[in-house]
């Protein structure tokens, strides 16, 4: 019977239309059935018209997202966008794409597609992918820190045709926007509203989120009591959905309130499933707060050395995460200056336009009144061309901003890479010698124990001073993180390399005893890789590299080494050595 039931639900294959429409409504609701439906698009692609095809490509990239895998999705979603004559799935194809950037941390891509986005939104009828459009840009705002732009698109969410999943996703938005700008409060009924919007939809990660701010809410202003009521009465519900971000966002406000509470031991025991069970690789508030207060337990029961370890891995956190935070926000800023920009040229070629035609008919008329207003209208043009300079200017300084490292001011690791794989394609295509170096400061944890974080800034800024006498024009020079730096040497053979390498070590070991910062002795390891042994890939001279540094490490540290398996050269103090 069940059997039955079900093939009579599915329609045959010779409706793949109604397949591919019912595949995309049951994605998220009946996720095996939709895995089984596009197995049977898949088979019988060939007798899907090239327009429907497109509408596969768009739900395999979903599909693809929805696993994680964005590299897969991306180019799928960009040939939709590119290929679809239907606007509706263009947009939705937009939408999806929109979201990938941001979790691949491509915030000025996601903010320039979200703008095209809402330019887009009045031509589009389809509520769902309003929705999801104006719910992305409304995410995508709170988190650049622009509240008002998340309000104004919840609110503008809340004002369409709702089903449940809509009305709950507008109102969490609203609290989100709320709570993230400090202005979220228990006392009115937005949050129970929400929560309830969200139970009823069956979206419990948006639910409990909320319930995460009520939470917090209380915490902050003594109540941590009930906070701990909430939270435990949800705990095991969070846990079971197993969203590592509301996990740990639920462990550490835990932590947080038996902390007020007095409870050290279940803060403690929080604070520590917080740190474990949190996002992997990324730097959020939650897990920074976790760090903070293992570090105060610590401190309290008198365990130095664990109280020191957790401090800097709260430094680190916080840092990682106001990081993360500034980027968002410049990267809206850069492309509303260039939306703006862009706008402004528009205007300027509608007035010179204006000014031609008016121009064309004075020549006829040859009216005083006309001529006041061409007046008039270059005194315009003259102000959006003044405009749009300061504009252009401060649009190039965003733009500066982003690439480079925020204490040094070299390339930042992401520019650094990106630069460092276009340098070697080009000297890949002019058959060009190209060669890596890797620097890591020598015990650089020591100089931050004795003389503190912020010397240890002062340090770092003096060793890329140093480096910078030694560096050639078009050397590609970045800080990849902490106090790890590489370098790009485009035309230079490995023992130009370790000759140039060998130069800055000195230069490092020499610039930071001198006068300014005197008795702190400070030197670098440096690995040396070339393409000439590597190939033209940053990947593999990166690792080959790193073999090099780590023997420098091994050998007794301040020294330039050169590691390829099977012959390991090494220089030591200026002097070459081969070791085969
Ligand atoms: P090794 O010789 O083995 O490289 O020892 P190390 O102490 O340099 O190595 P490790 O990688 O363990 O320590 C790096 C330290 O650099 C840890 C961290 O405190 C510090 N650090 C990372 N980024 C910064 C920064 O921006 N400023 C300061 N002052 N310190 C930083
Ligand atoms: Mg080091
Ligand atoms: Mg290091």
């Amino acid at each position: 019977m069940l059997v039955g039931t079900a093939v009579a639900a599915v329609p045959t294959i010779d409706d793949p239309a109604q397949l591919l429409k019912l595949a995309d409504s049951i994605k998220t609701s009946d996720h095996p059935e939709f895995l089984q439906l596009m197995g049977r698009l898949d088979g019988e692609a060939t007798k899907l018209s090239s327009q429907q095809q497109l509408y596969l490509r768009y739900l395999k990239a979903w599909e693809a997202g929805y696993q994680g895998d964005y590299e897969t999705a991306t180019p799928l979603l960009n040939a939709v966008i590119a290929e679809s004559m239907d606007a509706t799935l263009r947009f939705r194809a937009g939408t999806t794409l929109v979201n990938n950037l941001v979790i691949g941390s491509r915030y000025e891509d996601a903010f320039a597609r979200v703008s095209q986005l809402l330019d887009q939104l009045p031509q589009i009828v389809d509520t769902n992918a309003r929705i999801q459009a104006l719910g992305t840009a409304g995410f995508l705002y709170n988190e650049a820190g622009q509240y008002d732009l998340g309000q104004h698109y919840a609110s503008q969410m809340l004002s369409e045709n709702l089903n449940d999943e809509g009305s709950c996703k507008g109102r969490f938005l609203q609290a989100q926007s709320l709570y993230q700008s400090g202005k979220f409060t228990t006392l009115d009924k937005q949050p129970g509203d929400a929560i309830a919007a969200c139970n009823k939809a069956s979206e419990f990660i948006f639910a409990n989120t909320i319930r995460f701010y009520v939470a917090s809410f209380d915490i902050q202003h003594g109540h941590s009591s009930a906070a701990i009521k909430l939270l435990q009465e949800n705990y095991a519900d969070v846990r079971r959905i197993g969203y590592p971000e509301l996990i740990s966002d639920f462990d550490s406000s835990l932590a947080q309130a038996y902390w007020n509470e007095g409870d050290i031991a279940l803060a403690k025991q929080y604070a520590q499933a917080a740190v474990d069970d949190g996002v992997k690789h990324e730097f959020t508030k939650s897990l920074t707060s976790a760090y903070e207060l293992l570090y105060l337990i610590a401190k309290k029961q008198g365990d130095l050395d664990a109280a020191l370890i957790y401090h800097e891995k709260y430094m680190a956190a916080d840092k990682g995460y106001l990081n993360d935070v500034s980027a968002k926000a410049l990267a809206f800023q850069t492309v509303r200056q260039q939306v703006v920009a862009k706008k402004l040229q528009i205007d300027a070629l509608n007035k010179q336009n204006q000014i031609l035609q008016l121009q064309q008919s004075l020549d006829k008329k040859a009216s005083e009144t006309s001529r006041l207003y061409i007046l008039l209208l270059l005194v315009v043009l003259a102000f959006i061309a003044f405009w749009t300079y300061r504009i252009k200017r401060s649009q190039l300084r965003f733009m500066k901003l982003a690439r480079r490292d925020g204490l040094t001011g070299i390339f930042n690791r992401q520019h650094f890479v990106s630069s460092a794989e276009l340098q070697l394609q080009y000297c890949k295509k002019s058959g060009r010698q190209a060669c890596l170096v890797l620097i890591d400061l020598d015990h650089f944890k020591v100089v931050n124990d004795t003389h503190g974080h912020a010397v240890g800034d002062r340090v770092l800024k003096r060793a890329v001073e140093a480096c910078e006498q030694h560096l050639r024009s078009t050397d590609i020079f970045g800080r990849l993180g902490g106090e790890e730096f590489g370098i790009v040497l485009p035309e230079c053979t490995l023992d130009q390399a370790v000759n140039r390498a060998e130069q800055i070590r000195v230069a490092i070991a020499t610039a930071v005893t001198d006068d300014d910062m005197p008795g702190i002795p400070i030197s670098a390891s440096f690995g040396v890789a070339t393409i000439a042994r590597s190939g033209y890939e940053l990947r593999q001279l990166l690792i080959h590299a790193d073999d090099g540094l780590y023997l420098a490490k091994r050998e007794g540290r301040n020294r330039v080494s050169v590691c390829y398996d099977t012959q390991p050269r090494q220089r030591v103090a200026g002097v070459a050595t081969d070791r085969a």
